[in-house]
């Protein structure tokens, strides 16, 4: 990818100028792009272009016709998948091959997802009809119809840049809705692309807007804070979450919010080691640990737990070919947490430190894969996220224990469990505070179920008809009869 010159998209055109903001190169640390910052006058705009689309009666548009748009954009992904794959590469500095096999089919999916549940179906996802019981005022039919929302805000972070945005812009479009996009300033490439194809699909102008720039005190709070906004849908950090909310306070927005994780992996003495040990380096390792559903907490029944612990660190330290952190920032945040976790008394089984790979990569962001044992549960590095490649291990003696230990954060994501005993598999799974427990698997997703957070990850759910909730209103009619 040459140097990238980046746009907003706003009422149906591609708007540059202003002040501009550097996109840096996480592998190299080298300046490869800029993005311009919007100002609260051009977020304004957007937010009046999506009410615009909607007044031309984008929202009202037929189920099908909405359907077949997003079709479209599945399609015009597809046809760009190779320069997808590039700018994400580019963005982030995961390995192509992680964007080319997740990031961007899984964008694609998105889109189908969606286009797939408003076609051939719409009776599920719109209506309901009970003819009978009035509350003795005589019989009544009382159907509910689904409108859409208004002008949505749509708010994601840089670990997953074009998955996470249109996981949100596909329902909230596939609603009625129109959209304003805001991706994360430290990886907007692909929402620009993203915009380009929305653009060639041919969606009224203003019912897809992007806007660029950072979150405090510019585009973010621009945004969330507007008045003609009428839902946020925001994934980041639990305390950007709680910095939006009460933003949107004052407007009483109603806001769906996917968060931060201290996500645990539990280890029973009975489950297949090869499986828990590879799928532990997955979920602990995958995109250098920046993915919100990685395992950072891995509890291991005692009898396997030497044994474990010694696998997973030959594994991590052996691991070659893995992308750095996002930003300079986020490497000096990760690398504080393995200081802090010495200090706190950890024993470092694996990684800890910078590697040096001598060549350009010298000046970027990597960090060690990291594996680490003998904290308590009051460790700070047990307690807070990190969001870098790096896990804490400790033993357990008992099923209630592992599920009181899996419990014991502020956090409630995901989980993970290795077990092959079924029925401690339907025991646990339930009793874990988690919005999502995988049994002897890690981020195996299907698009229709239900994917959020409980505690301090998240409020409300999203995927499939969750989504479609979210983004719509229900409104219910009732006739005498
Ligand atoms: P972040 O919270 O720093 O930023 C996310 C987005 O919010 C960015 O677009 C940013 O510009 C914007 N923002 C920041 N402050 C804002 C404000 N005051 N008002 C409005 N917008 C604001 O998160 P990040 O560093 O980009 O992403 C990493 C975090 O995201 C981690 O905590 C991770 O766990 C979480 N995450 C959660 C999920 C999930 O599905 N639960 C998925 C991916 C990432």
């Amino acid at each position: 990818m040459g140097h990238r010159v980046l746009a907003h998209y706003v009422a149906g055109e591609f708007r540059s100028g202003g002040a501009a903001f550097p996109l840096v190169d996480p592998v190299t640390g080298k300046v490869a792009g800029e993005a311009p910052e919007a100002t609260r006058e051009l977020v304004d705009e957007a937010v009046r272009a999506g009410r615009a689309a909607l007044d031309a009666g984008w929202g009202a548009a037929p189920a099908e016709e909405r359907a077949a748009a997003l079709r479209r954009i599945a399609d015009g992904i597809e046809a760009r998948s190779e320069e997808f794959t590039a700018a994400e590469a580019a963005d982030t500095g995961k390995p192509r091959e992680l964007a080319a096999t997740v990031d961007v089919p899984r964008a694609i999916g998105n889109f189908r997802a969606y286009a797939d549940l408003l076609y051939g179906r719409p009776e599920r996802a719109y209506t309901t009809s009970v003819p009978g019981w009035s509350g003795g005022t005589g019989q009544a039919l009382n159907y509910t119809v689904r409108r859409p929302l208004g002008v949505v805000a749509v708010i994601s972070p840089w670990n997953l840049p074009l998955l996470l945005l249109t996981w949100k812009v596909a329902p909230a479009l596939a609603a009625g809705n129109a959209v304003v996009a805001k991706p994360s300033e430290e990886a907007p490439t692909t929402a620009t692309l993203l915009a380009e194809v929305v653009d060639a699909a041919g969606l009224p102008a203003g019912a897809f807007n992007l806007v660029h720039g950072h979150g405090p005190g510019a585009a973010g709070e621009f945004l969330t804070g507007h008045p003609g906004v009428d839902a946020i849908a925001f994934t980041g950090e639990s305390a950007t979450g709680a910095a939006i909310m009460r933003n949107a306070a004052d407007h009483v927005t109603p806001v769906s919010f996917e968060l931060g994780g201290k996500n645990p992996a539990l280890v029973f003495a009975d489950a297949d080691l090869d499986a828990a040990v590879e799928g532990t380096v997955r979920s602990s390792f995958t995109h250098s640990g920046q993915i919100c559903l990685c395992t950072e907490r891995v509890y291991v029944e005692r009898p396997v737990f030497a044994e474990f612990a010694e696998r997973l660190a030959g594994r991590a330290a052996a691991l070659a070919g893995y992308g750095p952190m996002i930003s300079a920032a986020h490497r000096d945040k990760v690398l504080s947490y393995y200081r802090l976790a010495v200090e706190e008394g950890a024993t470092v089984l694996a990684g800890g430190g910078v590697p040096a790979f001598g060549d350009a990569r010298d000046g970027g962001f990597h960090v060690e894969p990291t594996v680490l044992t003998g904290l308590p549960g009051t460790a700070r590095a047990v307690r807070e996220e990190v969001f870098g490649p790096v896990c804490h291990l400790a033993p357990f003696d008992a099923e209630d224990e592992a599920v009181r230990l899996a419990n014991d954060s502020p956090y409630g994501l995901a989980a993970t469990v290795w077990t092959r005993d079924l029925s401690r598999a339907h025991r646990v799974a339930p009793r874990i505070e988690a919005g999502i427990v995988w049994v002897n698997c890690w981020n195996l997703r299907d698009l229709r179920t239900p994917f959020g957070g409980v505690k301090a990850s998240g409020i409300g759910r999203e995927g499939g008809e969750y989504s479609l909730d979210f983004f719509s209103e229900p409104v219910n009619v009732c006739i005498q009869i």
